[in-house]
């Protein structure tokens, strides 16, 4: 086993979802944290900078970077705010940075971490989706490496260690199917924010919860998988897996497919991306094969589903379209969860932002 001691990282997202499990990764294999940085919950910053005694926290927030200031005044931590000290987070002389910031706000950080060449652990799949070719292009001129953590990714990736430079020739690209899986577009008319919030197999962050509902997270990680692997939109299979227990495979040119299986829990993602290439003990519960008798798999629904469809027309278009189809559903998401649009009203969002960007192409 490695026993070389884990550089510190900085830790961009931190008081979310992905956020919080890094934190947990980091306490149990001991990983130091060096910077971390949050939009505005400074209570939750505060307790986690103090326990990690970190060299540094930026609050996105102004008002935020404030009260955080008062409030770690007795510590040697530093705190800064806005896009720059977010930016200051990210370019911290520190190992792997991990970016768990949610949607497009988190590409300058990628942008920024790619520039200098370092390991980017990356959660935030909106940088992809929105820049995935200038990303890719810079990551390859600069020699930084993209690690990624969204979990389907993590599983491709595990599966083509050992592949000798064989190519891929398919892969296949899980899906939980989300709240609604099984719903026609009628069932799906009158859901509110509660029951979309109301994910079957993982407990996520509200933004990609809701795109697990419109099935739009499949079409951003279809994109995500373009991007990181180089493979075409035609190559990626998606099916839907209700069990999340198979996060994704790789198909080779001899029909042989390799899979990565474990429990539904991010902390194995997150932890591989920090110990890459070691594997150490996660705090992830062991799978039960048996226990789960049977594993199932099925086309998914481009009727029922309009937002996957949606994706998976834009996804060849490249970084000009992609950006727009991300923008708007951030915009449309937004919106159901402020209950201004319906579910059903986020696909027609989306294309009309798609209309708009054809007419001025043509
Ligand atoms: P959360 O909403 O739970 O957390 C988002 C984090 O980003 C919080 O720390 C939040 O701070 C911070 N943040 C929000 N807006 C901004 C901003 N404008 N500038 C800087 N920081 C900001 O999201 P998740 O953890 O669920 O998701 C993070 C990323 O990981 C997403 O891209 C998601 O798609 C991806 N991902 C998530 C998975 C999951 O299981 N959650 C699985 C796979 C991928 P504050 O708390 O102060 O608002
Ligand atoms: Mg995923």
């Amino acid at each position: 086993m490695d026993t070389t001691p884990i550089k510190p990282i900085a830790l961009l997202g931190s008081t979310g979802s992905i956020g919080t499990q890094t934190l947990d990764v980091c306490d149990k294999l001991q990983i130091p944290v060096a910077t971390l940085s949050a939009r505005r919950n400074v209570a939750l910053a505060e307790e986690q900078a103090r326990r990690f005694n970190v060299r540094l926290v930026a609050m996105r927030d102004e008002a935020a970077a404030r009260d955080l200031k008062s409030r770690l005044a007795d510590t040697d931590t530093r705190v800064v705010s806005g896009e720059s000290g977010v930016l200051e987070a990210a370019q911290y002389d520190c190992g792997t940075v991990v970016n768990a910031i949610v949607g497009e706000a988190g590409l300058a950080a990628t942008l920024a971490v790619v520039e200098l060449g370092r390991t980017l652990a990356l959660a935030n799949k909106e940088s992809l989706v929105c820049a995935g070719e200038r990303v890719m292009n810079l990551a390859r001129e600069r020699g930084a490496t993209i690690l990624p953590v969204d979990s389907e990714h993590s599983a491709i990736f595990q599966c083509l260690q050992g592949a000798n430079g064989n190519k891929i020739k398919r892969i296949i690209l899980t899906a939980s199917g989300g709240a609604f899986r099984g719903f026609t577009r009628e069932q799906m008319q009158n859901v509110t924010p509660e029951d979309a919030l109301r994910h079957p197999n993982w407990s996520m962050g509200a933004k990609v919860t809701i795109d697990s509902a419109t099935m739009m997270n499949k079409g951003l990680e279809l994109i995500e998988a373009m991007h990181l692997f180089g493979v075409r939109a035609e190559h990626v299979k998606i099916l839907v897996h209700r069990q999340s227990v198979v996060h994704s495979a790789v198909e080779f040119a001899d029909g042989a497919v390799i899979a990565q299986l474990g429990t539904p829990d991010m902390r194995l993602p997150i932890q591989y991306a920090l110990t890459y290439p070691a594997r150490l003990p996660c705090p992830a519960p062991e799978l039960d094969l048996a226990k789960l008798g049977s594993l199932t798999f099925e086309e998914p629904d481009l009727e029922a589903f309009p937002c996957l469809r949606l994706a998976i027309e834009t996804a060849p278009r490249g970084d000009r379209f992609c950006a727009v189809l991300n923008r708007a559903n951030e915009t449309a998401v937004e919106r159901f969860l402020r209950r201004e649009i319906a579910f059903s009203d986020i696909c027609g969002e989306v294309k009309n932002e798609l209309s708009k960007l054809n007419q001025e192409v043509n």
